[in-house]
């Protein structure tokens, strides 16, 4: 028996480790003319790890880091994961916090041992780290920076070529990083349309007014409003984020971006047969 050709590319996909939700999402997978990816764990693997922190004159750079871990504990993000582990590396106990917030794209503050302390992306890109940097303030005063590095995918740079390929368009990143740290990552990956600093609002707004339907590739929980604005929202599976996933009209589940361009050509030949 012969499956209708939408379901057999479902099968297909399936079998390349993505999930593609519904015969409508892989419809629309064959309608995308622009991709946006996310930069952390979408272009890079999503596990950063601290490389340095410099505490400020007159701070000691474990006691800032405790805090900050202390205040982190409770987050999701992978940034936030990556500070506590540094600080359980280094032996230090990881207080805890109380009266925690998260701003999606921003950061976080709770209080920590009678200490106000906030975990947030520096105001502007400055100084001389080329990767990742977020502040971590302790009563007002900026107490330390962490530096962070996140690797590449190894397939991120001939997935951006397959997807520039089979959509014939050039895709954009779209990122809630600095400048600095934006720019090494498209370089690295070829990537010349690059949008930084951008709230998780900024980038539904970068996707509504690309004016062609779009796909959103991402993977946090700060991209699920992305994903909903795109005309194909797909999650990077590992993440583990559930708001995405139930958010995604395809998932990756095999932890590779080169599925993506695979999948979109898939969709495109299965249109071809239904029309
Ligand atoms: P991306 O677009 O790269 O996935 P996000 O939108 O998740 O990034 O976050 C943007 C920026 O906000 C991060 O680069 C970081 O500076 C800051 N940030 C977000 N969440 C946290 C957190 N839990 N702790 C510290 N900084 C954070
Ligand atoms: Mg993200």
């Amino acid at each position: 028996a012969t499956m209708p050709p939408l379901l057999s590319a479902i099968a297909n996909a399936g079998r390349h480790g993505v999930l593609v939700k519904s015969a409508v999402a892989m419809e629309r997978l064959a309608e995308v003319r622009r991709v946006a990816l996310d930069k952390t764990g979408t272009l890079t693997e999503g596990r950063p790890r601290i490389t340095e922190v410099r505490g400020a004159p007159g701070h000691d750079a474990d006691e800032v880091l405790a805090l900050a871990a202390g205040a982190e504990h409770l987050s999701e993000h992978p940034l936030a994961h990556a500070i506590v582990a540094a600080a359980r590396e280094r032996g230090l106990d990881v207080p805890r916090a109380d009266e925690f917030q998260a701003v999606a794209g921003h950061g976080v503050s709770a209080t920590v041992g009678g200490r106000r302390v906030e975990v947030t992306r520096p105001a502007s890109d400055g100084g001389s780290a080329a990767g990742t940097v977020v502040v971590v303030t302790v009563d007002g005063v900026a107490a330390a920076e962490l530096e962070i590095s996140d690797r590449l995918r190894p397939d991120a740079a001939a997935a951006v070529r397959a997807l520039r390929e089979v959509t014939g368009t050039e895709p954009v990143l779209l990122t809630g990083d600095g400048e600095r740290a934006a720019a090494r990552v498209a370089d690295e990956v070829g990537i010349t349309d690059v949008r930084a600093r951008l709230l998780p609002q900024d980038k539904v707004e970068a996707v509504r007014s690309s004016g062609e339907p779009t796909m959103v590739v991402g993977d946090g929980v700060n991209d699920a409003p992305a994903l909903a604005a795109a005309h194909s929202g797909v999650a990077m599976g590992r993440a583990g984020a559930d708001l995405t996933l139930e958010t995604a009209d395809v998932v990756v589940v095999r932890d590779e971006l080169s599925a993506v361009p695979a999948v979109i050509d898939l969709s495109r030949r299965a249109r071809r047969l239904v029309k």
